[in-house]
């Protein structure tokens, strides 16, 4: 930009720089003395005022010029509008501005076909992503385009929004997208070519957290590429071992989010929060036991070892344990009979253990204590009345992880075992899935871990 400014007269030049640098008086004065100065740009790149103030986040030169007017999508000579450079230098309050302003989404650059939602995912701006998604929903693309549509549009190589960030290593962006209806399995591909999907790209990129978002959302471990490639074999390509190990297809499957469940869809923020924290734990749980390749300690589902170990620890807290695992505290309520749980427990009765993503038909799950159909989850009130204020953000990971299984486990044992039966395969998983207790699995891992 710097460059072009020199082959401008002494008058543009002064402009542009003053647009750059935010001087806003100066600006000001030079566009009063010249009706045809708000529409010049530079040079080469054809970028104009609006660009330029875009660009460098100059937000008062931005509104001054949009006050003009200017319009929002002037493109310049990679038909890049402003909205699309904003959003590539994470500049949110000029993207907030334009698109306020009216600013097309739906603009695709002459480069790679891509638009200012593929921009703000490929450069990591989660706050600016987040905005044109809600801008996009709130306007005329979700009435004439589709939202999901929108969510999972391709640049001219066939990548959405989602590949770019997990082949970028932005794993907040990719969590934002598959939150706003990115398909996980989505490909590359075209004309009966198969293609890449985002978990192959994040593979590739070597990045574990979007691995585990996208193993999280039931991403394919064992779909092929245009090569024959599975995930796996792509993160081993490029030295990514830890990707890798979680990537092979004979270790553990993940607990896999339980979109297809109507409650599941209808959960209000604050139970999503915990019920994804406890997702990710869980998750995160398998991933130190894999890249551990051994198995350790016993689960309370199996044994009562350990029962008389802690029982001075036990304290008056005992009535918001989960009756279930009896190690962490009720934060989950079904409704409408009221029971509660934990959130690994109750993750455990939603997720699948081996989840298909080729099928979509899950049997919902009942209350473990009363069988009851669940028609919503909500987040369970504490015992004391205090409690009741706190924000979910704030109940800390001490009070929800309660590692005094002991006296209550002795206690509640025999109610467990009334349930276990009704749970089915809950302890397999709730003992995998909560906090530094896992169980013994002797089906399937414990040989087949990690074999490159
Ligand atoms: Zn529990
Ligand atoms: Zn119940």
């Amino acid at each position: 930009m710097g460059q072009e400014l020199s082959c401008l007269s002494s008058h543009e030049h002064n402009l542009f720089s003053a647009v750059q640098h935010g001087d806003l008086e100066t600006v000001r004065t030079l566009l009063d003395g010249d009706s045809a100065l708000p529409h010049q740009t530079t040079p080469y790149d054809r970028q104009s005022l609006l660009h330029i103030a875009a660009a460098n986040g100059q937000i008062e030169i931005l509104s001054m010029l949009l006050d003009q007017p200017l319009h929002p999508d002037l493109l310049n000579r990679n038909k890049q509008t402003p909205l699309m450079l904003a959003a590539m230098r994470g500049k949110i309050f000029c993207v907030k501005k334009l698109l306020d302003a009216g600013a097309n989404v739906l603009k695709f650059d002459s480069l790679n076909g891509r638009t200012c939602l593929h921009y703000a995912a490929y450069h990591g701006h989660s706050e600016c992503l987040q905005i044109i998604l809600s801008s996009a929903k709130s306007s005329h693309v979700a009435a004439s385009w589709g939202y999901a549509r929108f969510v999972n549009i391709r640049d001219g190589r066939g990548a959405t929004p989602l590949h770019l960030a997990a082949r970028q290593r932005r794993p907040d962006c990719v969590h934002i997208l598959l939150d706003n209806g990115a398909l996980v399995c989505a490909t590359t591909g075209g004309h009966g070519y198969p293609g890449s999907t985002p978990l192959h790209l994040a593979a590739r990129g070597g990045s574990l957290d979007c691995v585990r978002e996208l193993l999280a959302w039931g991403a394919d471990r064992l779909q092929r590429d245009n090569s024959g490639r599975i995930p796996y074999s792509v993160a081993m390509k490029h030295m990514h071992n830890v990707c890798a190990a979680l990537l092979n297809p004979s270790s553990s499957e993940p607990l896999v989010w339980p979109s297809p469940l109507k409650f599941i869809s209808e959960l209000n923020q604050d139970a999503k929060f915990l019920l994804e924290r406890a997702l990710m734990e869980a998750n995160k749980e398998r991933e130190k036991r894999i890249l551990k390749g051994t198995t350790i300690s016993v689960s309370p589902f199996h044994s009562d070892a350990g029962a008389e170990s802690d029982i001075s620890e036990a304290d008056d807290d005992d009535n918001n344990l989960c009756s279930i695992c009896f190690e962490q505290v009720c934060t989950m309520e079904v409704q409408t009979c009221g029971h509660q749980l934990c959130a690994h427990c109750t993750l455990s009765l939603c997720c699948h253990n081996k989840p298909n993503p080729n099928t979509d038909s899950v049997t919902p799950p009942v209350c473990p204590f009363c069988r009851g159909p669940i028609s919503r989850l909500t987040v369970a009130k504490f015992g004391s009345s205090d409690d009741l204020d706190h924000d979910v953000n704030e109940i800390s990971s001490s009070k929800i992880r309660r590692t005094r299984r002991s006296r209550n486990l002795s206690e509640g044992s025999s109610s467990f075992r009334g349930l276990s039966s009704a749970v089915g395969s809950l302890g397999k998983l709730g003992g995998r899935g909560s906090s530094g207790r896992i169980a013994v699995d002797d089906d399937d891992d414990g040989d087949l871990i990690d074999k490159p």
